[in-house]
């Protein structure tokens, strides 16, 4: 028999649940060609009365039998003593693993070599008697303790990270829901013996859990461990975040031994959550909404940027606490000047242009200061007029109603609204008449790439950049600023691209 312990470094156990034999065995089978080293087949979901030899004859590694109760968070509907009955028949017919509930495992004696894996499951929180649950689980008769809470604030994963490190038996120690999804990824860094993923999207088995790609082919899980750098992305919401995507990748691109995680921060948690994952430690973070101006705000090194702007969305780890940087506004020029002229010897001069900017929220505010430090005439227009005064005020630019955009004269348009992003695909923040042969149009939304502005300026013949650049651009400089190293732009892009096609953005919405 193949056996998988704690040794063998971080592995991956897929989890299967079907309703159906047929399903599970594809889903078993389909498991082990991806590269699965160890599959949870979850008994409580199959509708049927288990038929063990019709599992285990396609068996591709080891696998573990577990029947969930309900309030572990299973399917099981039958009497607890029918479940024991089935849990060590599961041990006989040839299962390699075994999970039992730590108030079951006394009562279940070992069998052979079939290992054991004692668990405790908590759906509302991590309960104050954690450590002696523990304490007492690492006592019990079995080769790996698995501990699954509820995570309520960022800073538990860290706490958890802790028991994982510190544990005298071989720990998995996970922090379910959003808030929690660090310790999935960062689990096998502290020596937890494996982690849990789901075989696919569709079919997630626990609140926060990752499929088996996203923890193979975006996190690498296998692969990080001790020495591994971590940075990560604070927001909140950020589940759908691209950044994992590119960073991990070009971490990967030019063999950095990092791993970049992303972090659901709630508003107001940001200096808390920074404290305590200094015990990570965590190298270095990008920052999003809703935290960019509170993290100008930290003691540390600023860059001129964000001391002119007050927004941060790049934090850097070093000895005098957080170097604060922004990569928007850079980004934003770089972009337009690129588009401009492609060529690098003859950088375009923005001084010459007068650009109307759509919006006056945060993505307005990054290139309406990268603009105006261009030296370009630059105009607001936005649906609040307030709030396009203050970003006027704030940046030296002009204001425009909202209901003149299209009498504005400019050589620029440049889209910072939301209008026009996912779902809303079918709208525009300008009509299309006002897109005149030549006019540069500018549009700040990637999801999707091709918005209704971006086909109605191609259309027009204007000339057309989308938001896609600007984004690659950001977390390149950032990527730079963690590494030192020079960022693969080409590889960036096609990452955001290939995640924003069609069929990938149906699926995430
Ligand atoms: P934000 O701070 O929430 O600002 C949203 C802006 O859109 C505000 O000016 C708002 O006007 C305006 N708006 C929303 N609905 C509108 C409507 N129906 N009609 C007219 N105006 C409307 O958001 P943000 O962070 O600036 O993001 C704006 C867009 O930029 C997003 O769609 C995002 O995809 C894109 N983005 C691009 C990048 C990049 O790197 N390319 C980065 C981040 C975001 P009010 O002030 O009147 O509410």
């Amino acid at each position: 028999m193949a056996s998988m312990t704690s040794s063998d470094g971080a592995t991956i156990c897929v989890v299967v649940g079907r309703t159906r034999h047929k399903m599970m065995q594809i889903e078993i089978q389909e498991a082990g060609k991806r590269g699965a080293r160890l599959i949870e087949v979850r008994l409580d979901f199959l509708a049927k009365a288990p038929d063990f030899g019709r599992l285990l004859e396609i068996k591709p590694c080891p696998m573990i039998a577990t029947v969930r109760r309900a309030p572990d968070g299973g399917r099981w509907s039958g009497t607890e003593e029918e479940r024991l009955v089935l849990l060590r028949q599961a041990i006989a017919a040839g299962f390699d693993w075994v999970d039992l509930e730590t108030d079951v495992i006394d009562s279940v004696p070992r069998f052979k070599d079939v290992k054991r894996i004692v668990s405790y499951h908590n759906l509302r929180e991590i309960p104050d008697d954690i450590e002696d649950i523990h304490a007492g689980m690492c006592r019990q008769d079995a080769d790996v303790v698995k501990i699954a809470v509820t995570a309520h604030h960022p800073t538990d994963v860290v706490y958890m990270l802790d028991l994982i490190r510190n544990s005298p038996k071989p720990l998995v120690g996970i922090c379910m829901g959003e808030l929690g999804v660090a310790s999935r990824i960062l689990g096998g860094r502290a020596g937890a013996p494996f982690t849990y993923a789901a075989f696919n999207r569709e079919r997630s088995m626990a609140p926060g859990m990752l499929t088996f790609d996203d923890m193979r082919k975006v996190y690498h899980y296998e692969e990080v461990n001790a020495t591994t750098t971590v940075y990560g992305v604070i927001g909140d919401p950020v589940a759908h975040s691209l950044s994992p995507l590119i960073h991990n990748r070009s971490f990967r691109e030019l063999g950095i031994n990092a791993v970049y995680v992303p972090f659901r921060v709630p508003r107001g948690e940001l200096p808390l959550f920074l404290k305590e994952f200094q015990a990570v430690p965590v190298q270095g973070y990008s920052v999003t909404l809703p935290h960019k101006e509170t993290a100008a705000t930290l003691p540390g090194e600023k860059d001129t940027v964000v001391a002119a702007i007050h927004a941060a969305n790049t934090l850097l780890r070093n000895e005098n606490g957080w170097r604060l940087s922004n990569t928007d506004v850079p980004a934003a020029a770089d972009s337009i000047r690129a588009a401009l002229s492609p060529d690098d010897a003859h950088p375009a001069d923005l001084q010459a242009h007068t650009a109307l900017i759509l919006g006056a929220g945060g993505v307005a505010r990054a290139v309406a200061h990268a603009l105006h430090r261009e030296g370009a005439a630059v105009i607001i227009a936005n649906r609040t007029l307030e709030r396009a005064q203050r970003l006027a005020e704030e940046t030296g630019c002009r204001v425009a109603e909202w209901a003149t955009r299209h009498n504005v004269t400019c050589d620029m348009l440049i889209n910072c609204t939301s209008v026009g992003m996912y779902p809303n695909m079918d709208e525009s923040p300008v009509h299309h008449s006002a897109l005149k042969p030549g006019l540069f149009v500018f549009e700040t939304i990637y999801t999707p790439e091709q918005t209704l502005l971006v086909k109605e300026a191609k259309a027009r013949e204007c000339k057309v950049l989308t938001g896609v650049d600007m984004f690659v651009r950001q977390a390149a400089l950032q990527f730079e600023l963690f590494t030192g190293r020079q960022a693969p732009l080409e590889v960036m892009r096609t990452v955001v691209r290939r995640a924003l096609s069609p069929v990938a953005i149906r699926d995430e919405g």
